[in-house]
Protein backbone atom coordinates (compact mmCIF):
# COMPACT_ATOMS: atom_id res chain seq x y z
CA UNK A 1 0.00 0.00 0.00
CA UNK A 2 1.13 3.23 -0.68
CA UNK A 3 0.15 7.08 -0.53
CA UNK A 4 -0.76 9.30 -3.86
CA UNK A 5 -0.05 12.36 -4.79
CA UNK A 6 -0.69 14.81 -7.98
CA UNK A 7 1.13 17.89 -8.23
CA UNK A 8 -0.23 20.18 -10.68
CA UNK A 9 -1.37 17.23 -13.05
CA UNK A 10 -2.64 18.67 -16.26
CA UNK A 11 -3.89 16.81 -19.43
CA UNK A 12 -4.51 18.62 -22.78
CA UNK A 13 -5.63 16.12 -25.70
CA UNK A 14 -6.11 18.64 -27.95
CA UNK A 15 -3.11 21.37 -27.37
CA UNK A 16 -3.96 24.62 -25.75
CA UNK A 17 -8.08 22.80 -24.28
CA UNK A 18 -6.81 20.81 -21.44
CA UNK A 19 -9.43 18.95 -19.83
CA UNK A 20 -7.40 18.62 -16.63
CA UNK A 21 -5.72 21.59 -15.57
CA UNK A 22 -3.01 21.68 -13.03
CA UNK A 23 -4.97 19.40 -10.24
CA UNK A 24 -2.37 18.93 -7.21
CA UNK A 25 -4.26 15.82 -5.08
CA UNK A 26 -2.75 13.81 -1.91
CA UNK A 27 -4.12 10.90 -1.05
CA UNK A 28 -2.72 9.18 2.17
CA UNK A 29 -1.96 5.35 2.53
CA UNK A 30 -4.92 3.76 3.37
CA UNK A 31 -7.52 6.75 2.40
CA UNK A 32 -10.66 6.34 -0.08
CA UNK A 33 -10.96 9.64 -2.05
CA UNK A 34 -14.04 10.46 -4.76
CA UNK A 35 -13.73 12.53 -7.51
CA UNK A 36 -17.06 13.64 -8.26
CA UNK A 37 -18.38 16.32 -10.96
CA UNK A 38 -20.34 16.25 -14.03
CA UNK A 39 -19.69 14.80 -17.33
CA UNK A 40 -16.71 16.10 -19.08
CA UNK A 41 -15.03 17.62 -16.02
CA UNK A 42 -12.43 15.48 -15.39
CA UNK A 43 -12.44 12.91 -13.41
CA UNK A 44 -11.63 9.86 -15.86
CA UNK A 45 -8.81 11.53 -17.29
CA UNK A 46 -7.55 11.94 -13.91
CA UNK A 47 -7.68 8.45 -13.12
CA UNK A 48 -6.59 7.25 -16.46
CA UNK A 49 -3.18 9.15 -15.78
CA UNK A 50 -3.02 8.00 -12.56
CA UNK A 51 -3.38 4.22 -14.44
CA UNK A 52 -0.90 5.31 -16.58
CA UNK A 53 -3.74 5.09 -19.35
CA UNK A 54 -2.84 8.76 -20.59
CA UNK A 55 0.59 10.15 -20.33
CA UNK A 56 0.40 13.30 -18.54
CA UNK A 57 1.18 16.76 -20.51
CA UNK A 58 2.76 18.47 -17.71
CA UNK A 59 3.15 17.83 -13.71
CA UNK A 60 3.67 14.74 -11.54
CA UNK A 61 2.44 11.43 -10.19
CA UNK A 62 3.86 10.10 -7.20
CA UNK A 63 3.35 6.64 -6.09
CA UNK A 64 4.84 6.14 -2.33
CA UNK A 65 8.25 8.75 -3.10
CA UNK A 66 8.46 7.18 -6.60
CA UNK A 67 7.34 9.62 -9.73
CA UNK A 68 5.49 7.48 -11.84
CA UNK A 69 5.06 9.91 -14.76
CA UNK A 70 7.31 7.90 -16.98
CA UNK A 71 6.68 4.27 -15.78
CA UNK A 72 4.43 2.00 -17.81
CA UNK A 73 0.61 1.22 -16.48
CA UNK A 74 1.48 -2.25 -15.95
CA UNK A 75 4.10 -1.69 -13.66
CA UNK A 76 2.32 1.02 -11.49
CA UNK A 77 0.79 -1.63 -9.20
CA UNK A 78 -2.71 -0.53 -9.49
CA UNK A 79 -5.52 -2.53 -10.34
CA UNK A 80 -8.62 -0.67 -12.05
CA UNK A 81 -12.55 -1.45 -11.97
CA UNK A 82 -14.53 -0.01 -14.56
CA UNK A 83 -18.04 1.05 -14.78
CA UNK A 84 -18.02 -1.99 -17.55
CA UNK A 85 -16.44 -4.61 -15.66
CA UNK A 86 -14.57 -5.63 -18.51
CA UNK A 87 -14.67 -9.15 -17.95
CA UNK A 88 -13.96 -12.07 -20.26
CA UNK A 89 -17.51 -13.82 -20.88
CA UNK A 90 -15.93 -16.82 -22.07
CA UNK A 91 -13.75 -17.71 -18.36
CA UNK A 92 -15.55 -18.65 -15.36
CA UNK A 93 -15.91 -16.17 -12.21
CA UNK A 94 -12.69 -18.52 -11.11
CA UNK A 95 -10.95 -17.74 -14.19
CA UNK A 96 -11.89 -14.27 -14.33
CA UNK A 97 -10.59 -13.97 -10.86
CA UNK A 98 -7.32 -15.47 -10.97
CA UNK A 99 -6.05 -14.58 -14.91
CA UNK A 100 -4.07 -11.89 -13.39
CA UNK A 101 -2.43 -14.74 -10.98
CA UNK A 102 -1.68 -16.75 -14.14
CA UNK A 103 -0.47 -14.18 -15.91
CA UNK A 104 2.04 -12.82 -13.29
CA UNK A 105 2.30 -17.21 -12.85
CA UNK A 106 1.47 -17.65 -9.61
CA UNK A 107 1.57 -21.97 -8.63
CA UNK A 108 -1.91 -23.14 -9.69
CA UNK A 109 -2.36 -24.34 -5.66
CA UNK A 110 -1.44 -20.41 -4.62
CA UNK A 111 -3.79 -19.17 -7.17
CA UNK A 112 -6.89 -21.61 -6.46
CA UNK A 113 -6.40 -20.69 -2.79
CA UNK A 114 -6.41 -17.18 -3.40
CA UNK A 115 -9.69 -16.78 -5.23
CA UNK A 116 -11.44 -18.61 -2.97
CA UNK A 117 -10.34 -16.92 -0.14
CA UNK A 118 -11.61 -13.27 -2.54
CA UNK A 119 -14.55 -14.60 -3.30
CA UNK A 120 -15.69 -16.05 0.08
CA UNK A 121 -15.15 -12.24 1.65
CA UNK A 122 -17.48 -11.06 -1.40
CA UNK A 123 -20.21 -13.87 -1.54
CA UNK A 124 -18.92 -15.86 -4.47
CA UNK A 125 -17.59 -18.95 -3.15
CA UNK A 126 -20.67 -20.90 -4.75
CA UNK A 127 -20.73 -18.85 -8.21
CA UNK A 128 -16.99 -19.62 -9.12
CA UNK A 129 -17.46 -22.16 -12.06
CA UNK A 130 -20.51 -19.57 -13.41
CA UNK A 131 -19.44 -17.82 -16.68
CA UNK A 132 -20.29 -13.48 -16.53
CA UNK A 133 -23.86 -14.36 -18.36
CA UNK A 134 -24.97 -15.99 -15.57
CA UNK A 135 -24.40 -13.82 -13.30
CA UNK A 136 -26.78 -10.81 -12.04
CA UNK A 137 -25.65 -7.12 -12.53
CA UNK A 138 -24.66 -7.09 -8.36
CA UNK A 139 -22.68 -10.63 -8.65
CA UNK A 140 -20.94 -9.31 -12.20
CA UNK A 141 -19.97 -6.22 -9.81
CA UNK A 142 -18.86 -8.52 -6.98
CA UNK A 143 -16.19 -10.20 -9.67
CA UNK A 144 -14.81 -7.40 -11.08
CA UNK A 145 -13.81 -6.26 -7.15
CA UNK A 146 -12.78 -9.50 -6.76
CA UNK A 147 -10.48 -9.55 -10.02
CA UNK A 148 -8.88 -6.08 -8.70
CA UNK A 149 -8.76 -7.46 -4.70
CA UNK A 150 -6.76 -10.42 -5.98
CA UNK A 151 -4.06 -8.65 -6.99
CA UNK A 152 -3.35 -7.06 -3.47
CA UNK A 153 -2.13 -3.68 -5.16
CA UNK A 154 -0.78 -0.43 -4.09
CA UNK A 155 -3.80 1.25 -5.15
CA UNK A 156 -7.26 0.90 -6.53
CA UNK A 157 -8.74 3.20 -8.77
CA UNK A 158 -12.60 2.64 -9.76
CA UNK A 159 -14.50 4.58 -12.32
CA UNK A 160 -17.84 4.65 -12.04
CA UNK A 161 -18.08 1.26 -11.00
CA UNK A 162 -21.78 1.23 -9.74
CA UNK A 163 -23.28 2.81 -12.16
CA UNK A 164 -25.07 -0.39 -14.37
CA UNK A 165 -26.93 -1.28 -11.08
CA UNK A 166 -30.21 -0.48 -10.07
CA UNK A 167 -31.04 2.36 -7.28
CA UNK A 168 -31.34 -0.44 -4.45
CA UNK A 169 -28.34 -2.26 -5.39
CA UNK A 170 -26.16 0.78 -5.98
CA UNK A 171 -27.13 1.93 -1.98
CA UNK A 172 -25.97 -2.02 -1.16
CA UNK A 173 -22.97 -2.21 -3.38
CA UNK A 174 -21.85 1.56 -1.81
CA UNK A 175 -21.75 0.03 1.77
CA UNK A 176 -19.94 -3.20 0.29
CA UNK A 177 -17.40 -1.41 -1.65
CA UNK A 178 -16.68 1.36 1.60
CA UNK A 179 -16.94 -1.63 4.19
CA UNK A 180 -14.17 -3.54 2.28
CA UNK A 181 -11.81 -0.79 1.45
CA UNK A 182 -12.11 -0.04 5.00
CA UNK A 183 -10.71 -3.62 5.83
CA UNK A 184 -8.56 -3.86 3.18
CA UNK A 185 -6.89 -0.23 4.07
CA UNK A 186 -6.02 -0.13 0.65
CA UNK A 187 -5.13 3.46 -0.79
CA UNK A 188 -8.46 4.24 -2.88
CA UNK A 189 -9.41 6.67 -6.17
CA UNK A 190 -13.39 6.15 -7.09
CA UNK A 191 -14.70 8.13 -9.94
CA UNK A 192 -18.23 9.07 -9.62
CA UNK A 193 -20.92 11.99 -10.88
CA UNK A 194 -23.15 10.77 -8.25
CA UNK A 195 -22.64 12.81 -5.41
CA UNK A 196 -24.70 10.50 -2.52
CA UNK A 197 -22.21 8.06 -3.81
CA UNK A 198 -19.55 10.71 -2.81
CA UNK A 199 -20.81 11.58 -0.06
CA UNK A 200 -21.64 8.16 1.60
CA UNK A 201 -17.98 6.11 0.46
CA UNK A 202 -15.25 8.46 0.46
CA UNK A 203 -13.39 9.69 3.49
CA UNK A 204 -12.65 13.04 1.54
CA UNK A 205 -14.23 14.05 -1.38
CA UNK A 206 -12.36 16.20 -4.40
CA UNK A 207 -15.43 18.43 -6.35
CA UNK A 208 -14.26 19.10 -10.06
CA UNK A 209 -15.71 21.62 -12.24
CA UNK A 210 -14.23 22.38 -16.37
CA UNK A 211 -11.07 20.37 -15.13
CA UNK A 212 -10.67 22.30 -12.14
CA UNK A 213 -10.55 21.21 -8.33
CA UNK A 214 -12.90 23.07 -6.77
CA UNK A 215 -12.89 21.92 -3.32
CA UNK A 216 -11.11 18.74 -1.18
CA UNK A 217 -12.86 18.20 2.01
CA UNK A 218 -14.80 15.60 4.19
CA UNK A 219 -18.14 14.80 3.17
CA UNK A 220 -19.72 17.15 6.02
CA UNK A 221 -17.50 19.51 5.49
CA UNK A 222 -18.37 19.65 1.71
CA UNK A 223 -21.84 19.89 2.72
CA UNK A 224 -21.45 22.62 5.66
CA UNK A 225 -18.68 24.70 4.11
CA UNK A 226 -18.95 24.96 0.31
CA UNK A 227 -15.94 27.40 -0.99
CA UNK A 228 -17.74 28.35 -3.84
CA UNK A 229 -21.39 28.58 -5.04
CA UNK A 230 -20.25 25.60 -7.76
CA UNK A 231 -19.68 23.20 -4.50
CA UNK A 232 -22.67 24.91 -2.91
CA UNK A 233 -25.20 23.83 -5.65
CA UNK A 234 -23.46 20.35 -6.65
CA UNK A 235 -23.56 19.23 -3.09
CA UNK A 236 -26.75 18.26 -1.68
CA UNK A 237 -29.96 16.99 -3.16
CA UNK A 238 -32.18 18.73 -3.20
CA UNK A 239 -29.42 21.78 -4.20
CA UNK A 240 -29.15 24.87 -2.14
CA UNK A 241 -31.45 27.29 -3.03
CA UNK A 242 -29.15 30.58 -4.37
CA UNK A 243 -31.21 33.82 -3.79
CA UNK A 244 -29.57 37.62 -4.61
CA UNK A 245 -29.15 39.75 -1.82
CA UNK A 246 -27.86 42.50 0.03
CA UNK A 247 -25.79 42.84 3.56
CA UNK A 248 -25.95 46.46 4.50
CA UNK A 249 -23.03 45.60 7.34
CA UNK A 250 -23.42 48.26 9.52
CA UNK A 251 -26.41 47.96 10.05
CA UNK A 252 -25.75 44.53 10.50
CA UNK A 253 -29.22 44.07 8.02
CA UNK A 254 -29.05 41.08 5.27
CA UNK A 255 -31.88 42.11 2.26
CA UNK A 256 -33.17 39.32 0.43
CA UNK A 257 -36.21 40.40 -1.91
CA UNK A 258 -38.58 41.77 0.20
CA UNK A 259 -37.47 40.66 3.06
CA UNK A 260 -35.07 42.58 5.73
CA UNK A 261 -33.63 40.21 8.41
CA UNK A 262 -30.94 41.57 11.13
CA UNK A 263 -28.40 39.59 11.42
CA UNK A 264 -26.84 38.93 15.08
CA UNK A 265 -23.74 39.90 15.75
CA UNK A 266 -22.08 36.63 16.70
CA UNK A 267 -22.95 35.49 12.96
CA UNK A 268 -20.67 38.79 11.78
CA UNK A 269 -18.16 38.23 14.17
CA UNK A 270 -17.98 34.64 12.92
CA UNK A 271 -17.84 35.96 9.14
CA UNK A 272 -15.80 39.00 9.17
CA UNK A 273 -16.11 39.14 5.34
CA UNK A 274 -19.64 39.76 5.36
CA UNK A 275 -19.31 43.36 6.84
CA UNK A 276 -18.02 44.56 3.74
CA UNK A 277 -19.82 42.14 1.69
CA UNK A 278 -22.32 44.26 -0.46
CA UNK A 279 -24.01 42.47 -3.32
CA UNK A 280 -24.04 38.41 -2.59
CA UNK A 281 -25.72 35.38 -3.43
CA UNK A 282 -27.42 34.14 -0.31
CA UNK A 283 -27.41 30.05 -0.08
CA UNK A 284 -30.33 28.29 2.17
CA UNK A 285 -30.55 24.73 2.30
CA UNK A 286 -33.63 23.26 2.08
CA UNK A 287 -33.84 22.40 5.70
CA UNK A 288 -32.87 25.09 7.01
CA UNK A 289 -35.80 27.04 5.33
CA UNK A 290 -39.36 27.16 7.10
CA UNK A 291 -42.42 28.43 6.02
CA UNK A 292 -43.36 31.54 8.21
CA UNK A 293 -46.68 33.06 9.03
CA UNK A 294 -49.02 35.86 7.41
CA UNK A 295 -47.52 38.19 10.17
CA UNK A 296 -43.63 37.37 10.44
CA UNK A 297 -41.29 39.97 9.59
CA UNK A 298 -38.05 38.99 7.85
CA UNK A 299 -40.08 36.73 5.20
CA UNK A 300 -39.56 36.27 1.55
CA UNK A 301 -42.83 36.25 -0.06
CA UNK A 302 -43.77 33.62 -2.75
CA UNK A 303 -46.61 31.31 -4.25
CA UNK A 304 -45.84 27.42 -4.19
CA UNK A 305 -45.42 26.14 -7.12
CA UNK A 306 -45.46 22.52 -6.16
CA UNK A 307 -44.84 20.20 -3.42
CA UNK A 308 -43.52 16.70 -3.22
CA UNK A 309 -44.10 13.84 -0.30
CA UNK A 310 -41.34 11.51 0.12
CA UNK A 311 -42.81 10.10 3.25
CA UNK A 312 -40.33 11.36 6.09
CA UNK A 313 -39.96 14.84 4.10
CA UNK A 314 -42.21 16.62 1.71
CA UNK A 315 -40.21 19.11 -0.09
CA UNK A 316 -41.81 22.65 -1.01
CA UNK A 317 -40.93 24.64 -4.25
CA UNK A 318 -41.68 28.46 -4.06
CA UNK A 319 -41.65 31.06 -6.17
CA UNK A 320 -39.98 33.94 -5.09
CA UNK A 321 -39.87 37.79 -5.47
CA UNK A 322 -36.53 37.85 -4.63
CA UNK A 323 -35.94 38.53 -8.35
CA UNK A 324 -32.12 37.82 -10.04
CA UNK A 325 -33.18 34.29 -12.23
CA UNK A 326 -31.86 35.09 -15.29
CA UNK A 327 -31.42 31.62 -17.63
CA UNK A 328 -28.19 29.55 -17.74
CA UNK A 329 -25.33 31.36 -20.04
CA UNK A 330 -24.33 29.21 -23.07
CA UNK A 331 -21.29 27.28 -22.73
CA UNK A 332 -19.43 29.73 -24.34
CA UNK A 333 -20.32 32.93 -22.52
CA UNK A 334 -18.04 35.36 -21.97
CA UNK A 335 -17.94 35.22 -18.19
CA UNK A 336 -15.69 32.02 -18.52
CA UNK A 337 -13.15 33.88 -15.99
CA UNK A 338 -15.77 33.58 -13.67
CA UNK A 339 -16.57 37.27 -13.03
CA UNK A 340 -20.19 36.94 -13.11
CA UNK A 341 -20.87 33.32 -11.47
CA UNK A 342 -24.27 34.70 -10.74
CA UNK A 343 -25.78 34.12 -14.03
CA UNK A 344 -27.46 30.62 -14.04
CA UNK A 345 -26.80 30.39 -10.64
CA UNK A 346 -29.67 31.93 -9.14
CA UNK A 347 -32.84 29.90 -8.00
CA UNK A 348 -36.09 30.04 -9.78
CA UNK A 349 -37.51 28.92 -6.52
CA UNK A 350 -36.90 28.27 -3.05
CA UNK A 351 -36.91 24.80 -1.80
CA UNK A 352 -38.46 24.20 1.44
CA UNK A 353 -37.48 20.52 3.38
CA UNK A 354 -41.15 19.73 5.77
CA UNK A 355 -40.25 17.22 7.87
CA UNK A 356 -42.84 14.82 8.60
CA UNK A 357 -42.60 15.20 12.37
CA UNK A 358 -42.73 19.30 11.96
CA UNK A 359 -45.52 20.38 14.22
CA UNK A 360 -46.85 23.03 11.62
CA UNK A 361 -48.60 20.41 9.63
CA UNK A 362 -51.15 22.73 7.95
CA UNK A 363 -51.28 21.69 4.11
CA UNK A 364 -49.67 23.72 1.42
CA UNK A 365 -50.67 23.39 -1.96
CA UNK A 366 -49.66 24.43 -5.56
CA UNK A 367 -51.08 28.30 -6.21
CA UNK A 368 -51.02 29.52 -2.73
CA UNK A 369 -48.88 32.68 -1.45
CA UNK A 370 -46.71 31.89 1.00
CA UNK A 371 -43.80 33.32 3.07
CA UNK A 372 -39.99 31.46 3.83
CA UNK A 373 -38.29 32.66 6.78
CA UNK A 374 -34.36 33.10 6.50
CA UNK A 375 -32.21 32.79 9.17
CA UNK A 376 -29.06 34.38 8.46
CA UNK A 377 -26.93 32.04 10.83
CA UNK A 378 -27.87 29.61 8.82
CA UNK A 379 -27.56 30.93 5.23
CA UNK A 380 -24.50 30.62 2.99
CA UNK A 381 -22.87 33.85 1.47
CA UNK A 382 -21.18 34.15 -1.42
CA UNK A 383 -19.53 37.29 -3.59
CA UNK A 384 -20.84 37.96 -7.10
CA UNK A 385 -17.54 36.20 -8.18
CA UNK A 386 -18.89 32.68 -6.59
CA UNK A 387 -16.53 32.60 -3.58
CA UNK A 388 -17.76 32.09 -0.35
CA UNK A 389 -17.92 35.12 1.75
CA UNK A 390 -15.86 33.54 5.56
P1 LIG B 1 -15.55 12.85 -16.99
O1 LIG B 1 -14.90 11.57 -16.61
O2 LIG B 1 -15.57 13.83 -15.85
O3 LIG B 1 -16.89 12.69 -17.61
P2 LIG B 1 -13.42 13.02 -18.95
O4 LIG B 1 -12.20 13.00 -18.10
O5 LIG B 1 -13.80 11.74 -19.62
O6 LIG B 1 -14.64 13.57 -18.08
O7 LIG B 1 -13.30 14.12 -20.06
C1 LIG B 1 -12.84 15.44 -19.78
C2 LIG B 1 -12.80 16.23 -21.08
O8 LIG B 1 -11.80 15.69 -21.93
C3 LIG B 1 -14.08 16.19 -21.87
O9 LIG B 1 -14.26 17.46 -22.45
C4 LIG B 1 -13.83 15.14 -22.93
O10 LIG B 1 -14.59 15.40 -24.07
C5 LIG B 1 -12.36 15.29 -23.18
N1 LIG B 1 -11.74 14.02 -23.59
C6 LIG B 1 -11.74 12.86 -22.88
N2 LIG B 1 -11.04 11.90 -23.52
C7 LIG B 1 -10.58 12.47 -24.66
C8 LIG B 1 -9.78 11.99 -25.77
N3 LIG B 1 -9.31 10.74 -25.77
N4 LIG B 1 -9.52 12.86 -26.76
C9 LIG B 1 -9.98 14.13 -26.73
N5 LIG B 1 -10.72 14.64 -25.73
C10 LIG B 1 -11.02 13.83 -24.70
Amino acid sequence: MASLKLVNATKEYVKGTPALKELSLDVADGEFVVLVGPSGCGKSTALRLIAGLEAITAGDLYIGDVCMNDVASHKRDIAMVFQSYALYPHMTVEENMGFSLRTSRVPKKERAERVLAVAETLGLADLLRRKPRELSGGQRQRVAMGRAIIRQPQVFLMDEPLSNLDAKLRGEMREEISELQRRLGTTTVFVTHDQIEAMTMGDRVAVLCDGVLQQVAAPDVLYTEPANLFVASFIGSPPMSILPGRVAGEERMLEVGNAQVPIAADVLAARPGLAQAGEVLVGIRPEHAALASAEATGAIDGVVRSTEGLGPDTFIRIDHDAGGHRPPPAPTGEDADGTDAADGAISPVITVRRSATATATATVHAGQRCRVRIDPALCHFFDTGGNAVR
